[in-house]
């Protein structure tokens, strides 16, 4: 991986890969739900990937129809109109930064969650009080974070060659906090950044980092798991990008680098045609 002077990683979803807490926000949100066996039925479906709904499909909020591949479709994936031509449309929008009406990007398993809220009719502020209770949830110290082995080793490597390492994420500074130290990342980022506003709030942070640490665009490597959030906007940047797509997104993507691990982010920087 050559000539990268800059890292900015995504928190959640990239730099941890626990899906425990998702039960839980489940089980606050399912409370509020009018048919609780139903929502906790369709969480268990979506998180098995067995659901109409996948990563990287895009949920109507206000007519409860999904959009994927084949079409246009129920919440229960019955085909109401078929053909990609619909898709590709909201795919382009995404890939152009275009505004998606009533249509939500399910960019990772926390979106899953907001559109399986809005299907179950949730109201808003159940949901904002659901988001934030699991993440005070996640910060408590008797609730284990499962970590990636060698990342640690992987950051404080880069940090002794003098590459800038920053993160970026849109989650609320406090729990974030608790995560990174749960992570035993304190203390290694530059820069953290929270409550960051991506996908817009991306591209002007990525140009402010860049210009106060002395690097150019083209060598900073954004590294993160929603592909709208973290891709799109670095890309347009003219940065590298490192797509990290456990879910194997059914649209094509266009990034740097396309993998399902983020181990594979290790093995792009040690291969031996980019050796440094
Ligand atoms: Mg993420």
């Amino acid at each position: 991986m050559p000539d990268i002077r800059m890292i900015v990683y995504d928190l959640d979803g990239t730099l941890y890969r626990d899906r425990r807490h998702f039960r839980r926000y489940c089980e606050l949100l399912a409370a509020g739900a009018p048919r609780l066996r139903a929502f906790e039925r369709d969480w268990e479906e979506i998180e098995e990937e067995r659901h109409p709904l996948r990563v990287g499909m895009f949920f109507n909020g206000r007519t409860g129809q999904i959009c994927g591949p084949k079409g246009l479709m129920t919440w229960e994936g019955e085909v109401v109109q078929a053909g990609s031509a619909f898709y590709d449309d909201l795919v382009n929008d995404v890939e152009q930064e275009r505004d998606l009406g009533d249509w939500l990007y399910i960019g990772d398993l926390w979106w899953s969650m907001i559109a399986l809220a809005a299907w179950h009719r949730v109201p808003p502020e159940r949901l904002r009080e659901s988001f934030l209770a699991t993440r005070a949830y996640m910060m408590e110290d008797t609730v284990p974070l499962r970590t990636v082995p060698g990342l640690r080793e992987f950051i404080q490597a880069r940090n002794r060659e003098g590459v800038v390492q920053i993160l970026a994420t849109n989650s609320p500074e406090p729990d974030s906090w608790a995560i990174i130290g749960k992570l035993g990342l304190k203390g290694l980022f530059q820069v953290c950044s929270f409550v960051t506003g991506k996908p817009a709030g991306l591209l002007p942070r990525l140009r402010e980092w860049a210009a106060k640490f002395g690097v150019s665009l083209d060598e900073v490597l954004m590294v993160g798991d929603n592909y709208r959030n973290d891709v799109v906007p670095a890309r347009r940047g003219g940065c590298r990008t490192f797509f990290l797509d456990p879910h194997r997104v059914p649209h094509p993507v266009h990034a740097t680098y396309h993998e399902r691990r983020i181990e594979s982010l290790f093995v792009h920087w040690n291969s031996p045609q980019n050796s440094r």
